[in-house]
């Protein structure tokens, strides 16, 4: 018998916050008062509305964590409230998770390139030395390298390893049993974050559903992406609770914008979410259809498969590509500056109409060409 899980829950995984904040309760807002009564005089808020406030939606400090909405995002991702920290974008979890975990100059955080840039921005801010396990790029795609992952995590002292799954901008999913394992081997010594931005147009499942087995495991989730309310900056981070407790210490007062709130609540009722569940279908039909039409493009080196909402492609001449799509007014992403990417674009699917531009601009430059 494998004894690591009995080690993963026997380890209390508060032992990886910053030894100086255990203990630290945060800031204590009007807010989080149990205090009762009908004349709010406690917080320096206005009497009156604001005129443009038409439902008087702003002229109270809004709950640090909306009931309402963290009930709504811990039924839809399967967690209970509690396991649950509501941030602006999953962004602000990113970095709370490093600012709660990591001693400055001391304490590392680890990822795979070519990967979503938040990790290591959060580092640099933190001054956490940030470890880079590059990807491989293999028949199959860009892989991770786990034994290398979890040998470098335990070698620099690393408190977070990040795992982007479905990965940006490379795409590829990790299974639960790749999570799992990472987890296990890093129980006790590091969290390992999982970045589902994406998972909703992925075949595999969530995370979520490991971490009552792993405390060490933290899954990121967010709503600007299948759910299309990105500027509602709704995003969240799902751990075990004594965890999410100490991340929202480290949080500011009132993060959730009561606006986004009631937004991000009505876009969660059944007849939105059947809306972006088709929106989803139409994504991972379209995400197909771009990938075998873009792969029989003169100029296109290769294709990655991918589970997330884009493509990454490989060109002869990227720069060609860029302009040839720029000048029809198809502005896409330049991989050109990451590592291993020196000849990728990033191309998020669109409506179909929009993916037909894409293909037309391509076919047209490389015919001028
Ligand atoms: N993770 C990944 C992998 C992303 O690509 C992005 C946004 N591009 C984010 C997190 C941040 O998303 P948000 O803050 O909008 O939730």
């Amino acid at each position: 018998m494998n004894a690591s899980p009995a080690n993963a829950t026997d380890s209390n995984v508060l032992d990886l916050i910053r030894p100086d904040l255990r203990g630290f309760g945060g800031y204590k807002s009007a807010r989080t008062e149990t205090l009762r009564g009908d004349v709010w005089l406690n917080a320096n808020e206005s009497a009156w509305s604001n005129p443009a406030d038409a439902g008087a939606l702003c002229q109270r400090y809004p709950e640090p964590q909306p009931m309402a909405l963290r009930a709504a995002l811990a039924d839809l991702y399967g967690c209970a409230a509690e396991q649950l920290l509501i941030g602006r974008g999953s962004d602000e979890a990113i970095d709370l998770l490093v600012r709660a975990l990591c001693v400055p100059g001391r304490d590392g955080v680890v990822i795979s390139s070519p990967v979503f840039g938040m990790y290591a921005v959060s580092a640099r801010l933190q001054d956490a030395p940030l470890i880079d396990v590059p990807l491989r790029d293999t028949e199959r795609g860009f892989e991770p390298d786990p034994d290398a992952l979890v040998a470098a995590a335990l070698a620099n002292r690393a408190r977070l390893v990040f795992l982007c799954s479905p990965t940006n901008p490379t795409g590829r999913a990790c299974t639960l049993e790749e999570i799992a394992g990472l987890a296990e081997r890093l129980a006790g010594r590091a969290l390992l974050v999982v970045d589902e931005a994406y998972v909703e147009f992925s075949d595999v499942p969530s995370a979520t559903s490991l971490i009552a087995r792993f405390p060490n495991l933290v899954v990121l989730r967010t709503l600007s992406k299948a759910h299309a309310l990105a500027a509602a900056r709704i995003g969240v981070a799902i751990a075990a609770k004594e965890l999410i407790a100490v991340l929202r210490a480290c949080q500011a007062p009132y993060p959730v914008p009561a606006p986004c709130a009631e937004l991000a609540l009505a876009g969660l009722a059944p007849v939105a979410l059947a809306q972006t569940r088709e929106r989803v279908a139409v994504v991972r039909r379209e995400r197909a259809r771009m990938r075998d039409a873009l792969a029989t493009l003169p100029g296109v080196r290769r294709v990655y498969p991918s589970q997330g909402n884009y493509l990454l492609v490989r060109f002869d001449d990227a720069d060609r590509a860029f302009a040839a799509l720029l000048s029809t007014g198809v502005v896409v992403r330049d991989q050109r500056a990451a590592p291993q990417l020196g000849d990728a674009l990033r191309i998020s699917i669109g409506s179909p109409e929009q993916n037909d531009r894409v293909l037309s601009a391509l076919a047209v430059g490389e015919a001028a060409a």
